[in-house]
């Protein structure tokens, strides 16, 4: 071991920690070019160049500050992934809009972390509060953010856990899963999958999630929660938490959640409200009834990594009872958190005190609420979303995107040659090419239709993705993107028609 006397007495760190505005200087226009969006096949296309200028060995010399910085510029950022190219509508999570980019910068540099006495700290607060109303949600609900709707939905349905288990006498965070009980989660069959990976980490198992039927509306079906409610019951199982959509991910179905909440009251089950990509409809005042009784729910998720366009990594738990959430997740005590600060209380909220210095309130402590300890401050892109354009701009977005889904729907219910397999409940549209004066079988058109997507993908600036609906595949664009344009939906139906019918008359002409 050195000891002191062969340190440096200019302790000089090898990375720059200053000159910011150079090192911006140095990526702001290969930014700026990727905004443009010019060729989203490039990178895929030029995939070997690239990739052998970036997976190199181990570097063991500096390349030092401007060489790093300007490989950034030329190698990785034009390689980047067009997820927010006005014609990408494929992923429902989309690119940051301008000031929520700039903000996660920001954040990174002035807020490295979401605790202590910091506007950061303080913003994580103010926009759970705004974020909460803007989706009509009741007033003073305990929120904590995390990396998005997966990990919001294992810390919602950890407290559902932990509620259930207390009816038993079992505090399950402190003692964990007794052996004889069998636990259970209702969730829809259109359900996002991060509800049965949130089965699996809590201990009930992907096996313990039931799948409700739904209607041919794609929406939960009310009649089929309420047997298999009864069946466990009756065998004895434990009811966790029903789980309603609110617009799931394939097709934007929104289950009848004031009919759940009715059984859920009945049964006293926890009822989650996962809304990940949808809630924020529910405070747009003429699609409000759309999500009568999502009031009534114990927890509820949003993502504003999705239709709020804050860049990926911010989703949002809100919990009624703050204590669940707490008991389920807290850790013991750490010392060395404890210093300068007041000791945690039981319920992991805290009054904010006046504060003499940065260190002095921890604040609310949100690692005690979730699996994070360290994390960057989220509630600051959230905040400069709605700063930026307000409820009512959050709103015209919202009416925009509906209004695109309904577009294409229209425009496929007058075509001769198109097929719509779903009548669009929120942002989302549902597909297809079917060909004129031909019988053909389902499975011919589903293949067909499958080869038309894939030549969009490599042919046209339009990125939807698939989804089957009552066993048939469609052509899905989920519209959260706030650089789509009406044109992009024309263009995106007359590219379905124009390569539908190359495929089909090209085939007939290889095989008269
Ligand atoms: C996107 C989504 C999720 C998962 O969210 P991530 O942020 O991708 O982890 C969960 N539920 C629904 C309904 C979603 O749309």
């Amino acid at each position: 071991m050195p000891n002191s006397g062969t340190l440096d007495p200019v302790t000089i760190d090898p990375a720059e920690t200053g000159r910011t505005t150079d090192g911006a200087a140095l990526v702001l226009a290969s930014l700026e070019n990727w905004l443009k969006y010019t060729d989203l096949t490039e990178p895929a296309r030029g995939r070997k160049q690239w990739a052998g200028m970036l997976d190199l060995p181990l570097p063991d010399d500096p390349a030092g500050f401007e060489p790093a910085i300007a490989e950034l510029a030329q190698h990785v950022i034009p390689n980047g992934l067009p997820i927010g190219a006005p014609g990408f509508n494929g992923f429902i999570t989309t690119g940051p809009t301008t000031t929520a980019a700039l903000a996660q910068f920001a954040a990174a540099v002035a807020g490295p972390q979401r605790y202590g006495v910091s506007a950061f700290n303080l913003l994580e607060e103010v926009s759970l509060r705004w974020l909460a109303e803007l989706c009509g949600l009741p007033a003073g609900l305990q929120g904590v953010y995390s990396s998005g709707g997966s990990t919001a939905n294992i810390l919602a349905l950890g407290a559902a856990r932990q509620a259930a288990f207390e009816t038993r006498g079992i505090d399950i965070g402190r003692d964990g899963l007794p052996g004889d009980v069998r636990a259970v989660l209702y969730a829809s069959s259109e359900s996002h999958h991060s509800v049965q990976r949130a089965a699996a980490v809590l201990g009930l198992g992907r096996s313990g999630v039931r799948a409700v039927p739904v209607d041919n509306r794609q929406r939960l079906d009310v009649a089929a929660l309420e047997q298999l409610l009864q069946a466990d019951r009756a065998a004895g199982a434990l009811p966790v938490a029903i789980v309603a959509n609110a617009g799931t991910t394939n097709t934007g179905a929104v289950d009848p959640i004031d009919a759940i909440a009715d059984v859920a009251e009945r049964y006293e089950v926890w009822l989650h409200i996962d809304g990940a990509y949808g809630l924020p409809a529910a405070g747009v005042p003429e699609l409000a009834p759309l999500f009568t009784g999502s009031d009534r729910a114990q927890s509820w998720i949003v993502d504003p990594h999705k239709w709020l366009a804050t860049g990926v990594g911010c989703g949002a738990t809100f919990v009624r009872d703050a204590r669940l959430l707490h008991d389920a997740f807290t850790q013991t005590p750490a010392t060395y958190l404890a210093a300068g600060g007041a000791p945690r209380t039981d319920s992991g909220t805290r009054g904010r005190q006046s504060a003499g210095w940065a260190f002095q309130d921890f604040g609310v402590h949100y690692d005690d609420l979730s699996m994070e300890l360290s994390a960057p401050p989220r509630g600051v892109l959230v905040w400069i979303v709605l700063r930026e354009i307000g409820r009512q701009g959050l709103q015209s977005r919202i009416r925009q995107h509906i209004g695109f889904a309904r577009r294409l729907t229209d425009i496929a219910v007058r075509h001769p040659q198109l097929q719509t397999l779903i009548e669009p409940q929120l942002s989302i549209a549902a597909v297809r090419f079917l060909p004129t004066g031909q019988q053909q079988a389902q499975a011919e058109i589903d293949e067909l239709n499958s080869e038309i997507l894939n030549r969009i993908w490599r042919e046209t600036p339009y990125y939807p993705t698939s989804t089957v609906v009552n066993g048939r595949f469609a052509i899905r664009p989920a519209y959260i993107n706030p650089r789509t344009t009406i044109e992009h939906v024309d263009g995106l139906a007359a590219a379905i028609v124009r390569l539908g019918d190359e495929l089909t008359t090209g085939a007939r002409r290889r095989h008269p």
